[in-house]
């Protein structure tokens, strides 16, 4: 397995496979590997002659008061577990490898970034746009996969790529569960015991509206309603938002006519979790 620090090397080594007809499979991560990343790997890895997998914490699609420093890093794990995975190249860079001080050209996906996450994290998206787009053109790559844990996120390059014409097909993967429902996360490191019991909320709001949903009831505002009831009665959690929206355009909806994306992030504690479930099942 290669490990590559800098764009130029790992272009140097995707430009070799390239001319030798093989397919890439880019999994882009902020590092800190768990069984959620490894899903997508492990598929990357059945789908692809060969697998980059991207470990950045990219400090553009953090805000100011965000956990940039403190979010957790330990890349002799993550590089392990890529090389017990069949990864064939990690690329791990510096900030200053990956960005030019004087960069003038950044990407915004309007529209699908606006709501959910979007509303209290402005600037999150176009920092994800524009490192996912840098690092697609960096591993060359055939496809790239994401997990529906960051479902906003799924859609918003799915809409980038679709726009600007990229050669690159976006794989959706499901979202990967603790055995009690907590949605696997990096950021699940962050939580006492008592904020990790409360942080079942979550996954439990995500059933009862699912549960909703499968009986028929289409009205935003009931589900939503018995969504947030359940979380409110957890003393330790405090709702950043629990919506729905059309999917895959992320646009308001009262009622589920069609496909929607039903999604919360809420605050247990300091840590901000994510959650969402689609309906119906993609
Ligand atoms: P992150 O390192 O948190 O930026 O995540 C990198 C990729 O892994 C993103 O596409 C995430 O959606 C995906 N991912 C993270 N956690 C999970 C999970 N529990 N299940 C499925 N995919 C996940």
């Amino acid at each position: 397995m290669i490990i590559a620090t800098t764009p130029a090397e790992a272009t140097a080594q995707v430009s070799a496979w390239k001319k030798e007809g093989l397919s890439v499979g880019l999994v882009p991560t902020m590092g800190y590997l768990h069984e959620g990343h490894l899903s997508l790997i492990t598929r990357a890895v059945a789908e692809n002659d060969r697998v980059v997998v991207s470990v950045f914490v990219n400090p553009t699609q953090f805000g100011p008061n965000e956990d940039f420093e403190s979010y957790p890093r330990d890349f002799a794990a993550d590089s392990a577990l890529c090389e017990s995975a069949g990864v064939h190249l990690v690329f791990h860079p510096q900030p200053e490898d990956m960005y030019f001080a004087d960069a003038s050209t950044t990407i915004t996906a309007a529209g699908v970034s606006e709501q959910l996450c979007g509303k209290s994290r402005p600037i999150h998206f176009g920092g994800v746009c524009t490192v996912v787009n840098k690092l697609m053109n960096i591993s060359q790559a055939t496809r790239a996969y994401f997990g529906q844990k960051d479902a906003q996120q799924l859609a918003v390059i799915r809409r980038m790529v679709r726009d600007l014409n990229m050669n690159v097909e976006v794989v959706g993967c499901p979202i990967i569960r603790e055995a009690d429902g907590l949605a696997k996360s990096s950021r699940n490191t962050y939580l006492s015991a008592e904020e990790r019991q409360a942080a079942l909320c979550l996954s439990r709001a995500v059933r009862e509206g699912q549960r909703l949903m499968e009986e028929g009831q289409r009205d935003a505002s009931a589900i939503l309603g018995a969504m947030r009831a359940l979380i409110e009665a957890e003393p330790l959690a405090r709702i950043d938002y629990v919506d729905m929206v059309t999917w895959d355009s992320i646009q308001p909806c009262e009622r589920a006519e069609g496909p929607v994306l039903v999604a919360m992030a809420v605050y247990i504690g300091k840590t901000r979790l994510i959650d969402n479930f689609i309906f119906p099942k993609p």
